[in-house]
């Protein structure tokens, strides 16, 4: 497949266990556009600039900014190109996600709190996770979408590009898709050295927050590769990592992999005989307990699916915690 696009991966600084995440300069024709924004920091935009200029150029010079997704390491420079005059195309669900004291900041810390409590975790355990995601909150800027993405339609600023959503590892998540290339510019959706998480958000619609009921992201993530694998995708310019080809056999093994771990986690949870899914958590992911909402948010998922699958059933306790336990056990 021929390609008559121009790609530049600009590789930003974080601070977070992730490492780094890329942004991407696209050239097409002569329409240029910026594809994620990096973290807010004062060294992560510098470094963008930077780059930016390197390749001859200037912020003001971007026909828009496109955000894959609304998470701080790839929304942090949003206000700042915005204030150079650059628009900001994006799921319009991720307008939620830049306005870090707004009311969907709100209706989230409520739902995290509740999902927190009905996981099973309490006291300190609550307190340190939340203070990891107020550090989170920190790292982002306040700013807004200029203009909706819709799936199916066709992305104006770059010729021959048209709009996915790609809901999994975020609910408001797009990728930007060229059929003619086969090159898919896809967010955290697919990266090339470690399986992307599908965090649990609530899914808006109740009143409060804490009546919120959860995504089943994992299983809407593993239909969205399902999806993907339709699609004759070339080369994948991932949110993290280099750009790759031969994604099939890679969401291939995703797929199985996680088979594996769903084996595994009924394995583990048949021997724990009853158990919340933070106690599930800790248990699979010993080291990884200072990653608390992240390990919880993977294994409700997984219990999630079980679920679903008729593997495992759950039953919500007297103390207000929800058990799993293997079906028929
Ligand atoms: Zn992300």
């Amino acid at each position: 497949m021929q390609k008559k696009t121009e790609v530049h991966k600009l590789e930003l600084p974080t601070r977070l266990p992730i490492g780094t995440v890329n942004a991407y300069l696209v050239r097409a024709g002569s329409a240029q556009v910026l594809v994620d924004s990096g973290i807010h920091t004062a060294e992560c935009r510098d470094l963008l600039a930077d780059q930016l200029t390197r390749l001859g150029v200037h912020p003001n010079d971007l026909d828009a900014l496109v955000l894959t997704h609304g998470h701080v390491d790839h929304t942090g420079s949003t206000q700042w190109l915005r204030d150079h005059g650059v628009k900001v195309y994006a799921h319009p669900g991720v307008a939620n996600w830049l306005d870090p004291d707004g009311e969907w900041a709100r209706y989230r810390e409520a739902f995290d709190k509740q999902f927190f409590r009905l996981m099973g975790m309490s006291g300190e355990d609550i307190l340190y996770a939340e203070r990891m995601l107020n550090f989170l909150a920190q790292l982002t800027d306040r700013s807004v979408v200029d203009v909706p993405l819709l799936p199916g339609e066709a992305f104006a600023p770059l010729p021959g590009f048209s709009v996915l959503y790609v809901p999994g590892h975020a609910q408001a998540a797009v990728a930007l898709w060229n059929e003619q290339t086969g090159e898919f510019i896809g967010g955290d959706q697919v990266l090339p050295r470690i399986s992307s998480n599908a965090v649990i958000e609530p899914q808006a619609g109740a009143k409060d927050g804490s009546q919120a009921v959860r995504t089943r992201s994992l299983i809407q993530y593993r239909e969205n590769l399902q999806f993907l694998q339709s699609l004759s995708i070339d080369t994948v310019y991932p949110g993290h990592g280099d750009p790759f080809q031969g994604v099939h056999s890679l969401i291939a093994s995703r797929l199985t992999e996680q088979e594996r771990r769903r084996d595994e986690l009924r394995e583990l949870l048949g021997q724990l005989g009853k158990s919340s899914a933070y106690a599930l958590a800790v248990a699979y992911f010993p080291e990884r307990t200072d990653q608390a909402p992240l390990i919880l948010s993977e294994v409700v998922g997984y219990l999630d699916w079980m679920e679903s699958i008729g593997v495992v059933v759950s039953q919500l306790e007297g103390d207000g915690v929800l058990r799993w336990q293997v079906a028929g056990e």
